[in-house]
């Protein structure tokens, strides 16, 4: 029966890892997938995981079943770290997912089951995950405009008219922070913009938030998705703990619904342990539980907050090194929104022809769509990457 199969789009930057390792160069620099790296090119385990995991190494009796849902002290813990208390704790069903994309994937899935007509807008570019999941379940793609290639910033008022065509029914994916692939992010007042337009149209908002941390702060982070939650009458957030707490290989997400009241809050929290159970039963509980180990902690959690902090500062000081290279180098300041995205990604806005000869000239790995991993550069390859872009003409 299996040959009816057919092979299936390899995935582009996996592919680009593999290349990246055959590359002989030992001046080639990796600014292709999505992980941090520090300036030795480490991935590092954060020192809050590590004592964590030695304090369960020591103190875990068993390893039964959790919850479906996951052990409610990491729904605790994560409502309050993503939502604060933007929204009453008890209008908050969650479920704990292996992953942010377990998370993106159980929210479209609860959507497609309550509105198997449901429109999804997502922004133009996104995650290429968002499109490949949504194609897999068959469910309506609308996208939105939202790179302004003039720019490099949001194209705001483009975004907003293609939101302004949402209908009830509908749902508005956004990213909650450090937009995955541009770097480029809403303001403030952009963000009550938007909310304004999902009031006005009656769609949901998903948001999906997988860098809280890595771009202006913890609650600077998450304080677009506080306000949306706090506005709107039910919200969807897929929430990752990938990057921020450095677990990528744990598997540790979580969803969350926010309703009006506490008596829909249980029809939700039901409805998300029976998808967990229809997909994968328990969800992994490993990196859930440092999570919650840290979070609850006063000292563990201090000291994740102090790395995380390093991490982002270091990101940004690699952004400031790089708009300034890039300005002596070229003489104008059409580099400047390097300094302005945030995260671990920009896009930096040109051809793939361009990305190709990048590659193929120096060694410099970025996506074809031109996103760099920021987290992949270090002082000393910042200058050699800007003149690799300026005399490549970009
Ligand atoms: N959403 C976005 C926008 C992402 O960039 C990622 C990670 N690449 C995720 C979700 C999910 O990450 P993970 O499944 O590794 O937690």
């Amino acid at each position: 029966m299996f040959e009816t199969l057919k092979a299936q789009p390899a995935d582009k930057i996996l592919a680009l890892v593999q290349a990246y390792r055959e590359d002989p160069r030992d001046t080639k620099i990796d600014l292709g997938v999505g992980v941090y790296k520090d300036a030795s090119g480490l991935t590092p385990v954060m020192r809050a995981v590590k004592a964590a995991e030695h304090t369960l190494w020591e103190q875990q009796d068993s390893k039964v079943y959790t919850g479906l849902a996951g052990d409610p002290a990491f729904a605790d813990a994560m409502v309050d770290l993503v939502l604060g208390d933007a929204v009453p704790r008890d209008h908050v069903a969650a479920a704990a997912t292996p992953g942010g994309t377990g998370a993106v994937r159980q929210a479209f899935e609860l959507i497609r089951m309550a509105r198997p007509d449901a429109r999804i807008f997502v922004s133009d570019p996104t995650w290429p995950n968002h499109i490949s999941i949504l194609n897999y379940l068959g469910m309506e793609i609308v996208p939105y405009r939202y790179f302004d290639d003039e720019t490099r910033g949001v194209a705001f008022d483009a975004m907003i008219a293609d939101l302004e065509t949402a209908r009830k029914g509908d749902v508005v994916l956004l990213h909650g922070c450090c937009h995955n692939p541009t770097g480029a992010n809403l303001n403030a007042a952009e963000w009550d913009a938007v909310i304004a337009v999902l009031q006005k149209t009656g769609a949901v908002p998903m948001i999906d938030i997988a860098y809280q941390g890595f771009g202006d702060g913890l609650d600077a982070d998450a304080a677009a998705t506080r306000k949306v939650a706090g506005a709107l009458p039910e919200c969807l957030i897929a929430a990752s703990c990938s990057k921020n707490f450095g677990i990528y290989r744990e598997r540790t997400g979580i969803l969350m619904m926010v309703a009006q009241d506490p008596q829909t809050r249980k029809l939700h929290q039901d409805t998300l342990a029976f998808l967990n159970r229809q997909n994968f039963s328990f969800p992994p509980d490993h990196g859930a539980r440092l999570v919650t180990m840290i979070l609850t902690d006063e000292a563990l959690r201090a000291d994740w907050q102090a790395e995380l902090e390093d991490v982002r500062l270091s990101m940004l000081g690699l952004r400031e090194q790089l708009a300034a290279e890039l300005q002596k180098l070229s003489g104008s300041d059409r580099f400047g929104f390097l300094a302005q995205h945030r995260g671990m990604f920009s896009r930096l806005g040109t051809t793939p022809e361009m990305v190709e000869k990048l590659r193929a000239d120096h060694g410099i790995y970025m996506v074809g769509d031109s996103r760099m991993n920021i987290a992949g550069l270090n002082a000393q390859t910042v200058p050699i990457l800007a003149k690799a872009i300026v005399d490549a003409g970009i």
